[in-house]
């Protein structure tokens, strides 16, 4: 597993870098914007950990370019910053988890650990939830092998809901994801989309559930996982 690093304190740094090489991770450390950009565009690492305050801008500027160019590479932001306007502002422009520093090593470490365990990490390419599954090569959707009639939009909200299952997915965040249909004759706005995915996965007798957190965003959940 390669991890980004991009991190300007050198004694975390140091303390990250030894933490995470004795769990196995290939660590690149980068201590600015610029670097982890020029970094970012050669190599396809498994989860990149992000640090807000870098000498060279602020962290989330490199989020969000990573995330206009459609990269899924799961981020945790590392910082700081505890305020819930700046955790909402993270979550917001696409981080997967935020750590307030400061952080024990063995938290971090659980929190990475369970960003690679989520579905579609390292590059998988069939997501599942209970008794549902995604082909993200295919674009299909299936409950229990039985395929889903569902349109490109609803293939790609689920896609993301999947990706994050558990989590929020902001609602700005699956918006994005339909901007590229927007000319389609199918274009409505995502609450239309969800609740005709509610629709498709209870009457294929899903295990999942699709549910909304008002004011934030949506979050699939696997009922059957307990
Ligand atoms: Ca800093």
């Amino acid at each position: 597993m390669r991890l980004l690093l991009v991190e300007d304190e050198c004694r975390l740094i140091e303390t990250i870098s030894e933490g995470l090489s004795r769990a196995g991770f290939v660590v690149d450390a980068l201590d600015t914007l610029r670097e982890a950009e020029q970094a970012l565009s050669g190599v396809l690492y498994d989860v990149v950990v992000l640090d807000l305050g870098l000498p060279d801008g602020d962290g989330l500027n490199l989020l969000a370019s990573m995330r206009r160019k459609h990269s899924e590479m799961p981020v945790l932001i590392l910082t700081a910053r505890d305020a819930v306007e700046d955790r909402v502002a993270g979550l917001n422009g696409g981080a997967d988890d935020y750590l307030v520093k400061p952080f024990a090593m063995s938290e971090l470490l659980a929190r990475i650990k369970a960003l690679l365990r989520r579905p579609g990490a390292a590059l998988g390419t069939t997501l599942t939830a209970g008794s549902l599954s995604f082909d993200s090569i295919a674009r299909e959707a299936a409950v229990a092998g039985r395929r889903l009639d569902l349109s490109r939009q609803e293939l790609a909200l689920l896609e993301q809901l999947m990706r994050r299952l558990g989590r929020v997915v902001p609602r700005s965040v699956l918006e994005e994801k339909l901007y590229g249909y927007a000319n389609e004759p199918n274009s409505n706005p995502v609450p239309v989309h969800i609740h005709h995915l509610r629709r498709r996965l209870e009457g294929a007798g899903a295990s999942v559930g699709i549910h909304t957190v008002r004011g934030i965003g949506y979050l699939l959940t696997d009922e059957g996982a307990h």
